[in-house]
């Protein structure tokens, strides 16, 4: 039985066939899973799922040319010296087209120079296309992991599946789906380049947010527009860093219309407290502004908290710098250990001293929020997330339960940006408990970096 088939057979499961049919000698059917519609083509080898099946809310691209449908039949010489003129003539067309690609292998034959040669193909031509490393014909879960690893060594992260029972292909599937948004992403390169950020200056009255705005869109800034806020107190101006990268501030009365507010204590702190959540919601990234003489209150600490929840970005800027007296070398390396012991949610954000007064420093703002922009939307390669995980494993593994049980990971995955998201594909996620969840967030932000947005982790069992 082919993938197609095992993918469109699944009716009774989650995925629906509406209308198979065979056109052009392709064979298609239209599915769905969880929240994904798509069309799944096959022409006699090769699953393709085109852009131009009008009709569809998300397409899919499989090729399985270079799976078993095709390779299958070969030998393995053959296989390899008939490559480039199969390629060509089969699975170029498909996988140009595809949004996802899978890459299907034959588990019980093991890794193949086919195999390598394929990867080597796939990843030089193709390094911009979702691509799925599926192992076929693991029918035991647990051989099936052991059969998988062999082929990590392509590059891909492979997933032990079974078209024939269809042990695994619910996991392939959402991957394919988490791939399609993806996919979307890269699809839309010049949306993306074009996207504009939005800044939120945020913090207690009076500890300079106005004055660090005035001084970002003072003298030589290039205010883009001005543009009219969603809500009635925000009032939002695109402006240009230096280096050139476009941003929306998102301005709030608290800082334009402060005078307006003007009431005493805890109202004031209380209406700014909601103010700077609505404005963390609109954002991106957050400068969150403490003054280097007062205290850390516990209105900062809920703003702080409301940040990491939100997924949003995050600096903390340390205004009024020029009022602490007497600084030496040693002054910042102490305000920040006093930071980072206040403010523990965010230990991942970097931390700017400014004065914003004199404009000293102020720049240094938009640059460290421009440079965690980047690091919120940035996406890990497969390869090297799961060579960092699979370090960490090494070095420190998962604890063992009384009963002996102990927490395997087969491999991990970037499913998201903004903030990055990664789920971790284990044999159980109550074998991870808090403290080791926490260490591998450790590991992969030492690793990996990160700086200045939250990373989630997403642990799911697998059976
Ligand atoms: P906001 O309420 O957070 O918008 O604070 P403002 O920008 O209105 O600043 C409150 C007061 O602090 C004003 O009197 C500013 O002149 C002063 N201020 C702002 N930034 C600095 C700074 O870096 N150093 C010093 N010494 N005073 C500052």
């Amino acid at each position: 039985m082919s993938l197609f088939h095992e993918f469109c057979l699944q009716g009774n499961r989650a995925i629906v066939v509406d209308e198979p049919g065979v056109t052009r000698d392709r064979l298609y059917g239209r599915s769905f899973w969880g929240d994904h519609e798509f069309v799944v083509v096959d022409t006699g080898g090769v699953l393709n799922v085109s852009k131009s099946q009008a009709n569809v809310m998300e397409d899919l691209a499989i090729s399985t040319t270079i799976g078993m449908d095709g390779i299958s039949l070969l030998s393995r010489e053959a296989a390899v010296a008939r490559m480039p003129s199969m390629i060509e003539r089969q699975a170029t067309a498909a996988v140009e087209e595809a949004s996802v690609i899978i890459f299907l292998v034959d588990g019980q034959a093991g890794l193949t120079a086919a195999d390598v040669e394929i990867a080597d193909w796939l990843r030089k031509s193709y390094s911009s296309k979702y691509i799925v490393l599926a192992v076929n014909k693991c029918e035991s879960p647990r051989k099936g992991v052991m059969q998988a690893s062999e082929f990590w060594s392509l590059g891909f992260s492979p997933i032990p599946i079974s078209a024939l029972s269809g042990t695994g292909t619910g996991e392939l599937l959402d991957l394919v789906c988490s791939g399609l948004k993806k996919t979307e992403d890269v699809e839309n390169m010049d949306e993306e380049e074009n996207y504009v950020p939005s800044i939120a200056i945020v913090g207690r009255p009076n500890v300079g947010k106005s004055s660090i705005l005035n001084s970002l869109l003072g003298e030589d800034r290039t205010i883009v527009s001005p543009i009219s806020g969603t809500t009635r107190d925000a009032i939002d101006t695109e402006f240009v860093g230096p280096d050139g990268q476009k941003f929306r501030l998102i301005d709030t009365a608290g800082i334009r219309r402060r005078a307006s507010v003007a009431s005493s204590g805890s109202t004031t702190e209380a209406l700014s407290v909601n103010r700077a959540f609505r404005a963390i919601r609109r954002s991106d990234v957050v400068a969150l502004v403490i003054e280097a003489m007062a205290c850390i209150t516990e209105q900062d600490t809920r703003i702080a908290e409301r940040i990491e929840k939100e997924g949003k970005g995050c600096l903390i800027v340390v205004n009024k710098w020029d009022t602490i007296p007497n600084k030496n070398q040693q002054t910042a390396t102490y305000y920040e250990q006093d930071v980072r012991e206040k403010m523990r949610m965010l230990d991942w954000a970097p931390i700017v001293y400014s004065t914003a007064i004199t404009g000293q420093s102020v720049e240094k703002v938009i640059v460290a929020a421009s440079t965690v922009e980047k690091e919120r939307a940035r996406r890990l390669s497969t390869a090297i997330l799961n060579q960092v995980i699979r370090e960490a494993i090494a070095f420190k593994p998962p604890p063992r339960t009384r009963g002996g049980k102990r927490g395997r990971v087969y491999y991990c995955t970037q499913a998201a940006i903004r903030p990055p998201t990664f789920v971790f594909f284990v044999n159980d996620a109550k074998l991870f408990p808090e403290t080791y969840r926490r260490y591998m967030e450790k590991q992969l932000r030492s690793d990996a970096g990160f700086a200045g947005t939250p990373i989630r982790l997403l642990w799911r069992s697998r059976r």
